[in-house]
């Protein structure tokens, strides 16, 4: 017999009318043959308000009577969830998280999953039940009820799927599926059919709220189909699937998001030796702040600029534990600005493609926006800007890529990982201790790039733009860009090549430099190392565990990128073998 899981947000349960529609599409699904498990939100901005509440009796309420207050709003809802069933002549039972048995960890109000039993909600399905389970939360060892982090209700969902061997987990939701951007920021955004793992993963990670990511991380660890669409009574349509594929491969570009509410931290004259990066992460991942588009100054007079970027949230709590840091290793200033949006592009087609970091800067500076710092991956490019500026950037990126257009014919594509199997996700099930383990699939080095730099240069919009173009006129591939400005407002760029393309690549910087007055260093080989798995950057320790074990091996980290799949570092080439035995040994334990 068939299963599936439905899951409903918050706008999708609203009101009394909006909770009987979703009702009767749960029997609907039932009297078609299926088992069905219902995963419920809180109602409308039932969240937004107990969070508001908290506030007005605490300043900073203690995150476990935060989670206990949060968890009321789903059980509100899976009550009247049953109760609309059984008014529609079906039976049905509520469960909450602890009820469900869905175990996780202590870390309140970003609790992650480490188990879920299942036996309750097969007998109670076998006894011919629809099934609605608490979205968003669980309980620790202790009994103490935990929460997900907002908007985990999804990852709840498709958790439940993976553990039950759905044939389907459906989000719905109050847009037609996943998009090509936001539509209530870009009118023009485009509603895509389907939309890869690793995409999605970014996508969400990157601003895209219509799912949550860690949600994400379960769908490719288990390979759940996930089918994103329209709660609304007269909507039937098909939405958007998150699968092994994507949507199509002859773009180089699938989708865009903004991060609104970013916030930059400036670390100045950061001594450039190893473990300098480890005081500084160590510190954050300690309080689990997720740290991004962190970028590295090449040293030079033994000295380092250092920038990254955090959740304005989060930065009250990532300045105390930065300023720890700075004073330790002797950094000379820690500054930070919270005004800044993060735009980025994503898309499996662009690995090893020219000509999307290019276009992407060349529409901003035609859009007079400034770049304030730089990252990619392999399938991303993320820039800072200015928050007042962050919608404009993300529209001038949408049609520049000419997202609003559907892709010409799909070309079938798998992605190189080849996406687990069923039997081999209940192989992993049962190696992890803990469901939402971090995955590692391995450690790897490339040692076939080079690496130029050009500093000094005055920030202003256009200069990456050409640089880029430049470089994208040589043929020339680039693999990392880190773009920062340093704390004297002057900008310096890096980016790695392969290294036949060194003295090209060289010669376009160098009269680029003249230009700009800037300076310019080059290094014909240079060593990356990567660490790739699922969940990286939401798992803070795996950049700890790298620079951990770098430091300790004496091998001082240059250049580094993250994503959702890798942390990729750029190291002196003479200490390439030494960083890859130190990743290996640190990475041993999960599954390298
Ligand atoms: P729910 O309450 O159903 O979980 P959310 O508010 O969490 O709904 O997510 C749906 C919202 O996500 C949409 O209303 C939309 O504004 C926003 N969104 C952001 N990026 C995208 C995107 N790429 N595609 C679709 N929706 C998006
Ligand atoms: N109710 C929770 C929130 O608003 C969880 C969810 O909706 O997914 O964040
Ligand atoms: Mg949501």
């Amino acid at each position: 017999m068939a299963l599936i899981v439905q899951k409903f947000g918050g706008t999708s349960v609203a009101d009394a009318e909006k909770i009987r529609a979703a009702a009767r599409r749960a029997i609907r699904a039932q009297q078609q043959g299926a088992q069905v498990v219902m995963v419920v939100s809180a109602m409308g901005h039932q969240t937004d308000y107990l969070v508001d509440l908290a506030g007005q009796v605490c300043d900073d309420p203690p995150a476990r009577e935060m989670d206990m207050l949060l968890s009321t709003g789903e059980q509100v809802s899976v009550a009247l969830m049953a109760m609309a069933i059984h008014s529609l002549g079906a039976k049905a039972v509520s469960l909450t998280g602890a009820q469900i048995g869905i175990r996780t960890d202590s870390s309140h109000t970003k609790a992650r999953i480490k188990s879920i039993s299942t036996d309750r909600i097969r007998r109670l399905l076998d006894e011919g039940n629809i099934v609605i389970a608490a979205g968003f939360q669980g309980i620790d060892e202790d009994f103490n009820i935990t929460t997900l982090g907002r908007g985990g209700s999804d990852t709840t969902a498709v958790a439940l799927a993976a553990v039950l061997g759905a044939d389907e987990c459906e989000i719905y939701t109050d847009v037609d599926g996943v998009f090509t951007t936001d539509p209530r920021l870009v009118a023009e955004a485009r509603k895509m059919s389907r939309v890869s793992h690793d995409e999605m993963l970014e996508l969400a990670s990157l601003g895209a709220g219509v799912m949550h990511s860690r949600s994400i991380e379960f769908g490719k660890k288990f390979n759940v189909p996930i089918h994103v669409r329209n709660s609304g009574v007269f909507t039937d349509e098909p939405g958007s699937i998150i699968g092994n594929q994507p949507e199509s491969m002859d773009r180089v570009v699938s989708g865009c998001a903004l991060t609104k509410n970013e916030a930059r931290i400036d670390v100045a004259g950061v001594p450039d030796k190893p473990g300098a990066s480890l005081a500084i992460f160590s510190k954050l991942a300690a309080m689990k702040v997720p740290v991004d588009m962190i970028a590295q100054d090449v040293g030079y007079g033994g000295v380092a600029d250092m920038s990254f970027t955090v959740l304005e949230s989060d930065l009250p709590q990532a300045l105390v534990a930065v300023k720890e840091a700075a004073k330790e290793i002797g950094a000379s200033s820690v500054s930070s600005n919270s005004g800044v949006s993060k735009v980025s592009v994503v898309g499996l087609g662009m690995a090893k493609q020219s000509g999307v970091a290019d276009r992407m800067f060349r529409a901003l500076a035609e859009s007079n926006i400034n770049i304030e710092a730089i990252t990619t991956s392999d399938i991303k490019v993320s820039v800072l800007v200015k928050r007042e500026k962050g919608v404009e950037a993300l529209r001038a990126v949408h049609g520049e890529f000419e997202l609003e257009k559907p892709p010409g014919e799909r070309v079938a594509y798998t992605h190189p990982t080849g996406g687990a199997s069923v039997a081999d996700a209940l192989a992993v099930v049962r190696r992890l201790q803990a469901m939402e383990d971090l995955t590692i699939h391995g450690v790897s080095l490339d040692e076939s790039q080079c690496r130029v730099t050009l500093f000094d240069v005055p920030d202003r919009p256009g200069i990456s733009a050409d640089v880029f173009e430049a470089v994208a006129a040589e043929n020339i591939v680039v693999d990392m860009i880190v773009q920062g400005v340093g704390a004297d407002g002057l900008a310096s760029l890096s980016f790695t090549a392969p290294q036949r393309d060194f003295a090209k690549s060289r010669q376009v910087v160098e009269e680029l430099a003249k230009e700009y007055g800037g300076e310019i260093a080059a290094q014909p080989q240079v060593a990356i190392l990567t660490v790739n798995g699922v969940g990286i950057r939401s798992h803070t320790g795996v950049g700890i565990r790298l620079f951990k074990a770098l430091a300790e091996a004496g091998i001082n980290v240059e250049m580094v990128s993250t994503s959702e799949m890798k942390v990729n570092v750029v190291v002196n080439h003479e200490q390439a073998a030494a960083g890859l035995a130190a990743l290996k040994s640190a990475f041993a334990d999960v599954g390298n």
